[in-house]
């Protein structure tokens, strides 16, 4: 039993609206948002950590980070945003799977 909530939103088995999809990854709106606009952008695969990636993981990450660049416009980001991937304990990271927080649509703090 994968017990993952991000698991369980790219199956359908928690509902999410999924802003973006694709065969790689998926968008959602963070369920608690941090600022006006804050999304996760979620590898499908599940892994924990960036030291957990696989070869073929870093050209996903790779395609994934010009996704971002190129899917901000759509979603309210056109005046920039800041990309966050917690890890860890010590770096806040709540949910076991892999994710990206984008953040924006208004000024913030440092
Ligand atoms: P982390 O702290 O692991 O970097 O970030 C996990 C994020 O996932 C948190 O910002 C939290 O608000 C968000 N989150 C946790 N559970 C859910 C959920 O069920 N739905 C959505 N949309 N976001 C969630
Ligand atoms: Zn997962």
């Amino acid at each position: 039993m994968n017990d993952c909530v991000f698991c369980k939103i790219r199956d359908g088995i928690i509902p999410s609206p999924k802003l973006y999809e694709d065969e790689e990854i998926f968008v959602i709106r963070d369920i608690e948002p941090k600022a006006k606009c804050h999304y996760l952008v979620i590898p499908k695969k599940h892994f924990k950590l960036l030291s957990e990636m696989e070869k073929q993981d870093e050209a996903m990450l790779g395609r994934t980070f010009a996704k971002i660049a190129s899917l901000a416009p759509t979603l309210g980001l056109e005046n920039g945003y800041r990309v966050i991937i917690n890890q860890g304990d010590d770096g806040g990271q709540t949910v076991f799977h892999l994710h990206i927080h984008v953040l924006g649509g208004e000024k913030l703090p440092l």
